[in-house]
């Protein structure tokens, strides 16, 4: 294990801004992780986690203790009559791992293709989109106690998986997840449950996409194609995708909010009880409550195509973004009422 020091850390994210890295080591067998772990101890460090960085946002003063940038890598699948397990390293490329699965002929993830980050990083954030969520599939994962040095496996329910959420959010980085087993079907299982996805395969027969292409290669290719128009392009801007979770509401909280707003839509979650109130309709110009043009800090906005987005410009600052962030807070809980948090993790010095 070599380590290196005050590495900067904007390249290993997608935001492309923020400070350097104290130390930081690659990452790439579970010895290299322990030996690390020992690194930090006796130096008294803190240590992060790093996956794509494609979820987080890093201080303009970086950070100030051990980086562990995760490579492990390594998958297999297992068919197993209508089933296959596919384990795959927590350093794997998610995407990649989509579109193997997709290859293989294999159901369950194909609608969270094009996501950027890594496996581990996924299973943290429990990540969703195109009404599908990867705790649906995910069968356990082993992870590092880093207190103990332990490999421990949690199933599905040890994980505690929640809209953009999962137990290891909550526990202070004493997990570093090592891999994940998803339980993907070899039977078809298209999920058109988002409106995007349905009115391609089903409603219109628009751009060749007929019931007849309704296979996993179409499915993925009308995914990504729809993403490139939501998301901007990284090798210009830098974004971490989603920066504010949408607000679960209880039932009685939404349907008040609706009475304010009648043309507001509202999502059942019923894992939750709650309704999922999409943020972006109060940020979208057509609705008249925002208006996004005048949500500017420095080299940050809020992004046209998706105003959930937050964009930066090249060697913009992070704190121009954390001021942009704080504004729409403000802004959303004094004009609508509501509290609302970041998805995205903020690494502070
Ligand atoms: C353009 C764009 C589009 C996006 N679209 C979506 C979307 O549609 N749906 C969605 O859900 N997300 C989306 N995201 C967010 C992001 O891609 C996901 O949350 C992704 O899973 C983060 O993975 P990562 O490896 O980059 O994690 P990182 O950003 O590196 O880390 C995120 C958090 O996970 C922790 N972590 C990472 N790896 C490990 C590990 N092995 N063990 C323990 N902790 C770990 C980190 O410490 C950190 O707290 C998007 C992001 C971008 C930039």
């Amino acid at each position: 294990m070599k380590v290196e020091e005050n590495i900067p850390l904007a390249p290993y994210t997608t935001f492309h801004i923020g400070g350097p890295a104290r130390y930081f080591t690659h990452i790439q067998t579970v010895e290299e992780l322990r030996e690390a772990l020992a690194f930090a101890k006796k130096k008294e460090l803190r240590v992060f986690v790093l996956g794509g960085g494609s979820n987080i946002l890093i201080d303009d003063a970086g950070f100030d203790g051990l980086v562990l940038k995760i490579e492990l890598g390594g998958v297999e699948i297992k068919k197993e009559g209508e089933h296959a397990v596919v384990v795959a390293g927590a350093g794997e490329h998610w995407d990649a791992l989509v579109e193997r699965a997709v290859t293989e002929g294999l159901w369950g993830v194909e609608n969270l293709s094009g996501i950027p980050g890594l496996v581990g990083g996924a299973v943290v954030q429990n990540i969703g989109a195109y009404g599908q969520a990867l705790s649906e599939s995910l069968e356990w994962i082993e992870a590092l106690d880093t207190h103990s040095g332990e490999v421990v496996r949690f199933s599905n329910k040890e994980c505690a998986f929640d809209y953009r959420d999962s137990f290891f959010k909550h526990d202070a980085g004493r997990h570093a997840v090592l891999r994940a087993a998803l339980k993907l079907s070899t039977e078809p299982k298209p999920n058109l449950s988002y409106q995007d996805l349905k009115t391609r395969f089903t409603l219109s027969r628009v751009e060749g996409f007929a019931d007849a292409s309704l296979n996993l290669g179409a499915i993925r290719e009308a995914v990504l194609d729809i993403r490139r128009g939501k998301f901007p392009d990284l090798s210009v801007e830098g974004t971490a995708g989603s920066f504010f979770k949408n607000p679960i509401l209880s039932k009685v909280e939404a349907k008040k909010l609706q009475e304010r707003y009648p043309e507001l839509p509202l999502f059942d979650m019923p894992e939750t009880s709650g309704v999922k109130v999409p943020l972006a309709w109060f940020l979208d110009a057509r609705h008249g409550v925002f208006n996004i043009q005048t949500m500017r800090v420095g080299g940050a906005r809020l992004f046209e195509k998706q105003p959930l987005v937050i964009v930066a410009q090249k060697k913009s600052s992070s704190a121009g973004v954390q001021r942009l962030a704080h504004e729409v807070q403000k802004q959303i809980k004094e004009k609508i009422g509501i509290d609302i948090e970041p998805e995205v993790r903020i690494l502070q010095k």
